[in-house]
């Protein structure tokens, strides 16, 4: 458990690069992260494509940067084509998992119950899972959104028992509807929803674990100029970074932004 109160900056690069374009694009963050001071309490985690995974894994010892991948299953070995299990991720240096990613349950129909058992395997096997939660358009607009995410941060982890040194577990609250947009929401309204996450929480958890094994983490059009106006906010602890984060300039920005917030949290 890092159980440290540090800012995360998470990208996610989908399905947007080839193996070479992502090996080569995380050099280059590398090169810069490794240029820059008072990255010690900061977390840089980079979700690249499962097929990049073996030969980014290779330059993690030497780097700053955590390694995540973009999806699991539950099973750890079995008769599940196509599927990756929690522990070839390991093998693959990965110590963080995007589950539930808006994506997937728009495009595969992930359901809360398959996100529940990825994140029981991934807990399973000491990683830390990113669950990704958030309402969509037609939900916000039903007034339904708080509903929304509670539901699925309770269904998420219900049943799931955690003790003082687990793993960390993060949550990525992503408005469905903002994601890929350009577009970012408030951030003040962004603050109110990691409130309404946290009390969730709260409500399955003693308040000790709370504080000690979660993170929650905004996503949804995030770039260098708004970054900082989210990571203020006293219940954000981090971003989960989609487009910008295939920009090493906006990517690196970000990341400095969160640097001069870093010495005020
Ligand atoms: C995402 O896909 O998780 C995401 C936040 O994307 P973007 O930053 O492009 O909105």
């Amino acid at each position: 458990m890092t159980g440290t109160k540090s800012l995360l900056i998470l990208a996610n690069w989908k399905m947007q690069l080839n193996n070479a374009e992502s090996l080569a694009l995380f050099k280059e963050i590398d090169e810069e992260l490794k240029g820059l001071k008072n990255t010690e309490g900061m977390g840089v985690i980079i979700c690249p494509s499962f097929t990049a995974l073996p030969e980014i894994a290779k330059l993690i010892p030497e780097t700053k940067i955590k390694l995540g991948a973009q999806d699991v299953f539950w099973e750890q070995v079995g008769v599940y084509t196509g599927e990756v299990s929690p522990e070839m991720l390991k093998e693959c240096n990965c110590q963080y998992v995007l589950v539930g990613h808006s994506d997937r349950r728009t495009y595969l129909k992930e359901t809360d119950e398959m996100v529940h058992l990825k994140i029981k395997a991934t807990l399973a096997s000491l990683l830390s899972p990113v669950i990704c939660v958030g309402e969509t358009f037609k939900e916000r607009q039903l007034g339904r959104k708080d509903y929304v995410v509670i539901r699925q941060v309770t269904q998420a982890l219900s049943g799931i028992d955690l003790i003082l040194d687990s793993t960390q577990l993060i949550i990525a609250y992503e408005p469905v509807w903002v994601i890929g947009s350009g577009q970012a929401i408030d951030s003040e309204e962004a603050e109110y929803m990691h409130q309404v996450i946290k009390q969730s929480l709260i409500d399955l958890y003693p308040m000790k674990i709370v504080e000690n094994c979660f993170r929650i983490i905004y996503g949804g059009s995030i770039n260098s100029q708004i970054v900082k106006s989210f990571l203020v906010q006293p219940h954000i602890d981090g971003v989960l970074v989609g487009g910008a984060s295939l920009n090493k300039e906006e990517f690196i920005g970000i990341i400095k932004e969160a640097i001069k917030v870093q010495k005020f949290k």
